[in-house]
């Protein structure tokens, strides 16, 4: 065998297990069927800023071993992630916090927002759907503004037609907080992310454009054991079925102002505006640049052939991948991982996790 193991993508978990297999002297291959390393957190550069190009990424933790090591391999600045929520032209702070409610409300009190939320809950007890799960978790004003139409336009359906198992939290801040995250470290990396992955993969043999799939049998034979991070419906050539996603489409723009919407993360929360989200990237890191590059967040169905973004962890789905797995379990001398292997959402800390999780079985 030339390898003792092939890669099958090239993002944070294959990306993570060749720099550690690499590290403890195993030789390795690493593709990807896309032209660039870095999997969905890849980003490139436009007008010499970083633009995140399968969605804005904030990295942010509260495992401190992970971030000691992804700190390894960057340098990450001090934002905080402060998203903002435009409806009909209002704006307001997200997450919900005494900002947020003090602007609704006109009111400046935790006690007196704690107590409209509860007069806006009404009585359910058993919420029959999305919309009443949302209204007895948060109330009707902040559901009805900034709830409701984001959740239709992401899941292209009514609220009342949805499962109410979606949104099983809505935290509500009584402090006037607008960090996003309650992790104890975030940041992005100062660069963008690829530089993390070229880092990662220096002096790793890496192929891209490569697509296992379509290749496989001579792809298998070149190396002991593969570490695969590809769909694992795909590997199986959808024997069971197809399991399903949510896609996103995303529109890129270069405009000639320095500054478009003075925030990175802009929610549009009404439901006749298509997009959900607007980021404009170089306020991740503090961007003096004279231009500026936005890019429309708009969901999507996902058909076969779409990227797939998002997994749909309902029962239905969770069963077929289970028999995924249990196929997955028996093919030897294949590891299965990431966010497409597992079929499963997976922030970066947490597949930064699992992967270093496998180096300690494996190597
Ligand atoms: P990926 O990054 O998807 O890498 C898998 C790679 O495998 C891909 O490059 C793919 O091309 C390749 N591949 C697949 N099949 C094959 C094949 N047959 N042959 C060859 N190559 C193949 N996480 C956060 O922590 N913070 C965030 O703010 C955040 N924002 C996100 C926003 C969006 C829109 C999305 C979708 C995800 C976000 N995430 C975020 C999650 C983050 O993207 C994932 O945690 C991370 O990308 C998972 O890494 P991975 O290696 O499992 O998968």
């Amino acid at each position: 065998m030339q390898y003792d193991y092939l890669i099958v993508g090239a993002g944070f978990f294959g990306a993570v297990f060749a720099h550690e297999a690499t590290a403890r002297g195993k030789k390795c291959l690493v593709i990807d069927r896309r032209d660039h390393i870095g999997g969905n957190c890849y980003t490139e550069t436009l007008a010499g800023i970083h633009v995140h190009k399968y969605g804005a990424h904030i990295f942010h933790t509260s495992d401190r071993a992970v971030w000691d090591y992804v700190n390894r391999f960057t340098e990450f600045n001090n934002y905080v992630n402060s998203p903002i929520a435009n409806y009909k032209g209002e704006i307001y702070n997200l997450p919900f916090n005494m900002n947020t409610f003090s602007r609704l409300w006109g009111i400046s009190a935790p006690k007196e927002a704690a107590e409209i939320i509860q007069s806006q809950r009404g009585a359910i007890t058993e919420p029959k759907n999305l919309e009443e799960q949302a209204i007895s978790l948060v109330g009707k004003d902040i559901y009805e503004k900034l709830v409701k139409g984001y959740t239709e336009k992401q899941w292209g359906r009514s609220c009342d037609s949805l499962p109410s198992f979606i949104i099983r939290r809505l935290p509500v801040r009584f402090t006037y907080d607008n960090n996003y995250f309650t992790d104890r470290y975030q940041g992005i990396p100062e660069g963008g992310y690829t530089p993390i992955f070229e880092k990662l993969l220096e002096g790793i043999e890496v192929r891209l454009g490569c697509d296992y799939l379509e290749n496989r049998e001579a792809l298998r034979s070149l190396a002991d054991r593969v570490i695969y991070t590809g769909p694992i419906d795909a590997y199986f050539g959808y024997a069971l079925g197809r399991l399903q996603f949510r896609s996103l489409r995303f529109e890129t723009e270069l405009l000639d102002t320095d500054n478009f919407q003075g925030n990175a993360v802009v929610n549009y929360t009404d439901r006749e505006t298509p997009w959900t989200r607007i980021i404009e990237h170089k306020h991740f890191e503090f961007g003096q640049q004279p231009r500026t590059v936005i890019t429309r967040e708009y969901p999507a169905d996902w058909n076969p052939g779409d990227e797939p973004y998002y997994t749909v962890n309902d029962q239905e789905n969770n069963d077929l991948y289970s028999r995924y797995a249990e196929l997955a379990a028996k093919e030897e001398g294949v590891f299965f991982g990431g966010r497409l292997g597992e079929y499963k959402y997976y922030d970066m800390d947490k597949v930064i996790a699992s992967s270093l999780k496998l180096c300690g079985e494996l190597l």
